[in-house]
C-alpha cells in the first residue's frame, strides 16, 4: 500500500503546478517564472552587435569602441540578460551550489534567445580536469547538453579541452586576464563544423572566449557564435 502511495505521489508530483522560481507564484508554463518576474528580468536591450557589451540606450553606433578598433575573433555574442540580480544569483546557485533547477531555467532562457541561429556544433567552455574533479560538474557542459536536447543540435563534449589549469578569471584584474588564458585550450581532433557556437553561463571581459575563438578560427571555423546567458 505504501509503495502504491509513493508511486502515486511521484505521479502526482508531475501534475502539481509549477511555482515561480523568484516569487513562488503558481505558473502554468514550463519556464518556472511567472509572467511578471519574467518581464522584470534584467534583459540586455541595447548592446554591441558584435560582443554584446551593454551600451547606453539609443547608441550612436551599433558596435562598441573596442570592436570598432579591433574586431574580436567571434562573429557575434548572443546574451539575453545582464549579469545583474536576480540572474547573478541564479548563476551562482547553479554554478557553486549545484542548483539544477536554476540551471534548467538559465538554459531555457538561453534556448529561447538563440532560436534564430542554427550552428552545426555546440562547444561548451571546458574546465580543467583538476577543477572538474573539485567541482563535480562543468556548468557550461550541462547548459550545452540541455540546449543540444531542446534544439536538436550536435554537441562536442570532448573536442575542446583546457590543457592548462589557470586561476579563475574573475579573481584577476582585467589587464591580466588575456595572459592568464593564453595557450590554455586545445582541440583533441579536427574541427569538422564550419559554423559553431561556444557556450558559457556568463561573459565578462571575454578573454577566455576570445582565446577559444582564436583557436577555433585557426582550426577552420568560418562562423563563430558565443552563447552566454548573461553579459557582465
Ligand atoms: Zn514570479
Ligand atoms: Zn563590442
Amino acid at each position: 500500500m505504501e509503495k502504491v502511495y509513493s508511486w502515486l505521489r511521484t505521479g502526482l508530483d508531475w501534475l502539481l503546478p509549477l511555482h515561480c522560481r523568484l516569487c513562488g507564484e503558481q505558473v502554468a508554463w514550463e519556464l518556472e517564472l511567472c509572467p511578471g518576474c519574467y518581464r522584470d528580468l534584467p534583459w540586455l536591450k541595447t548592446a554591441c552587435r558584435r560582443c554584446a557589451e551593454p551600451l547606453p540606450a539609443e547608441p550612436q553606433t551599433l558596435l562598441c569602441g573596442r570592436c570598432l578598433r579591433r574586431p574580436p575573433p567571434f562573429d557575434r555574442v548572443i546574451a539575453p540578460l545582464h549579469f545583474a540580480p536576480p540572474v547573478d544569483g541564479l548563476i551562482h546557485a547553479y554554478k557553486f551550489h549545484g542548483d539544477l533547477a536554476a540551471g534548467r531555467l538559465l538554459a531555457n532562457l538561453l534556448a529561447a534567445a538563440t532560436t534564430a541561429s542554427r550552428p552545426e556544433l555546440l562547444l561548451p567552455v571546458p574546465l580543467h580536469a583538476r577543477r572538474l574533479r573539485q567541482r563535480g560538474v562543468n556548468q557550461s557542459l550541462e547548459l550545452a547538453r540541455q540546449l543540444s536536447r531542446q534544439r536538436r543540435l550536435p554537441l562536442a563534449d570532448r573536442l575542446l579541452v583546457r590543457c592548462r589549469d589557470t586561476p579563475p578569471q574573475r579573481l584577476l584584474p582585467a589587464s591580466e586576464r588575456r595572459a592568464n588564458v593564453r595557450g590554455a585550450f586545445a582541440l583533441r581532433g579536427p574541427l569538422s563544423a564550419r559554423h559553431v557556437a561556444v557556450l558559457d553561463d556568463v561573459m565578462t571581459t571575454g578573454q577566455t572566449m576570445m582565446e577559444i575563438c582564436r583557436l577555433l578560427r585557426r582550426a577552420g571555423a568560418a562562423r563563430i557564435e558565443v552563447w552566454v546567458v548573461a553579459r557582465a
